[in-house]
């Protein structure tokens, strides 16, 4: 390495770490930048492998196509021609003991349309005829950040949260409305709610302006979501290293020093700037000895766990076949699958690569449902067949399956964690050199995964080009009287 160039070191090669690497190297012209990961291969929580010969994703299957920051990174990485959208299907909700459709008119759950609504039977007639109340009741004060429980509840009652706004929060967080905070996880309508009585006219006014076909909210990539971290990493040039494991962080007078593998051989890496962008509990870890304030913030973060049962059926299997894209399941239903995704009937793509199997994958484990997992691989493929008998009357056995466990997953944004967020960037903004990103701070989702990244490499940036000004200076200490 030429002695003057710089180096960065991304801690963590999940699509945070690696669009961070990106960033740096495209904008930060001649940086050496180098990723470790403690994984045998980078990607995180994008993986993708074959069911029934068909790469199906393991982790993320799509991402949001309405924020632009996943699709440009996917095109920056050469996979642009490779971006497909869903079938223009709905989704359903099992609720009261059938399969019933989504409103198409709401938001995160928060219903839009009464009479859409009606028409779901999601709700019984009693929790149907409380949502109106919603129009009249007195403004439902929120000076600070509260629970979505508690707010939807007390504008359109505990059925509403039970039956449409759990199973949604289920379905992205695995977390509970109970604990997850209404800025952090509806920051839209959070911000209605502070002006607007009726929460039914924030959502039909947020509603309005979103698309309406899902075809144009999401995207995937016709390989995988789990083929976007090795393109990302081969796009951005910089210096991949798996099975890299970093165990400290110090600062040194020069910037920063990690150090790396086994405690009987460790090794030592150099840098100028690091970028942190690891789980919670992992940047806890790491931050616990140079930045305390912002570990012990992140150490309180809580994850949670659950599993993906990807099955192929013989499309025979199915007495009728599947119309939607998958349906969700409220945790009121007592049922352990908690969401089915008819993989070939959303992404026609994967349809077309063989059209005799119908791929699905059902996704088991909330907060608080551990439990649930502690079974074999089996036993979980048995649980999610059961599911499909007894709801969808699937006969017979899947030609292939496969089990992905996904410990201490999905971040839980439980009330207060905006400000959680802003007291650990405050803390890590006094450390030269140094900035944070991922799933932890501003939205699990891969596109604000990758605004994360983008933000803390920015911010890396901009304090090598001060140091770089601060040292010329120096240089020449005559320039500052021209
Ligand atoms: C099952 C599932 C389904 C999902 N579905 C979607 C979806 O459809 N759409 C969507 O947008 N999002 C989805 N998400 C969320 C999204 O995939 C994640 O939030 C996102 O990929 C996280 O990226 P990240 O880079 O922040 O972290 P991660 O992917 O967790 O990457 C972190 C990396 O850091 C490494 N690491 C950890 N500690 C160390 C250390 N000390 N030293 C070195 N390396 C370390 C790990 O090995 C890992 O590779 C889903 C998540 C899961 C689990």
């Amino acid at each position: 390495m030429e002695g003057t160039r710089r180096h960065v070191v991304v801690v963590g090669g999940g699509i945070a770490g690696l669009a961070a690497a990106w960033h740096l190297r495209h904008e930060g012209a001649g940086l050496a930048v180098t990723v470790l990961d403690g994984a045998p291969r980078v990607g995180g929580k994008l993986r993708v492998s074959e069911v029934a010969g068909v790469p199906v994703d393991e982790g993320a299957e799509a991402m949001l196509a309405r924020r632009p920051e996943g699709r440009d990174l996917a095109r920056a990485a050469g996979l642009g021609g490779e971006l497909v959208h869903p079938a223009p299907v709905g989704a359903s909700v099992y609720s009261r003991g059938a399969l019933r459709a989504m409103p198409k008119r709401q938001v995160m759950g928060v219903p839009a349309d009464l009479a859409e609504l009606g028409r779901s039977g999601i709700l019984s007639p009693a929790g149907l005829a409380r949502v109106p109340f919603d129009q009249i009741l007195p403004a439902t004060l929120i000076s600070s950040d509260v629970s979505v429980a508690a707010y939807v509840r007390a504008r359109m009652g505990g059925e509403v949260v039970d039956r449409l706004v759990e199973p949604l929060l289920g379905g992205v967080y695995a977390g509970r409305a109970e604990t997850l905070s209404l800025d952090a996880t509806m920051p839209h309508i959070a911000a209605v709610a502070r002006t607007e009585r009726s929460l039914l006219r924030a959502a039909r006014g947020i509603a309005g302006d979103a698309p309406k076909d899902a075809g144009s909210v999401f995207t995937t990539l016709s390989g995988g979501m789990g083929a976007l971290p090795e393109a990302v990493a081969r796009a951005s040039g910089a210096e991949i290293r798996t099975g890299v494991m970093v165990r400290e962080l110090r600062r040194t007078p020069e910037g920063w020093r990690l150090l790396t593998g086994p405690t009987r051989s460790p090794e030592v890496v150099e840098a100028d700037a690091v970028v942190v962008a690891v789980p919670a509990p992992a940047a806890a870890r790491l931050l616990a000895a140079e930045v305390p304030k912002a570990a012990a913030e992140l150490a309180r973060v809580e994850y949670a766990s659950m599993a993906i049962i990807t099955l192929a059926y013989p499309r025979a299997a199915f007495p009728e076949p599947p119309s939607g894209s998958g349906y969700l399941v409220p945790p009121v239903e007592g049922r352990p699958v908690k969401a089915v995704t008819f993989s070939t009937v959303k992404w026609p793509h994967l349809a077309d690569a063989d059209p005799g199997a119908l791929l699905l994958r059902c996704s088991i484990g909330r907060l608080g449902e551990e439990y649930l997992l502690q079974r074999a691989d089996d036993e979980l493929v048995a649980l999610a067949m059961g599911e499909m008998a007894e709801v969808m009357g699937v006969r017979g056995l899947p030609l292939d399956s496969r089990v992905t466990r996904w410990g201490g997953a999905l971040p839980q944004y439980e009330v207060g964690h905006l400000d959680r967020v802003a007291r650990v960037r405050a803390a890590v903004a006094v450390q030269p050199g140094l900035a944070v990103c991922g799933a932890a701070y501003d939205g699990l989702g891969v596109p604000a995964c990758v605004a994360t990244a983008r933000t803390a490499a920015a911010g890396i940036l901009a304090y090598l080009a001060e140091r770089r000004e601060g040292e010329w200076r120096e240089d020449h200490p005559a320039a500052g009287a021209r």
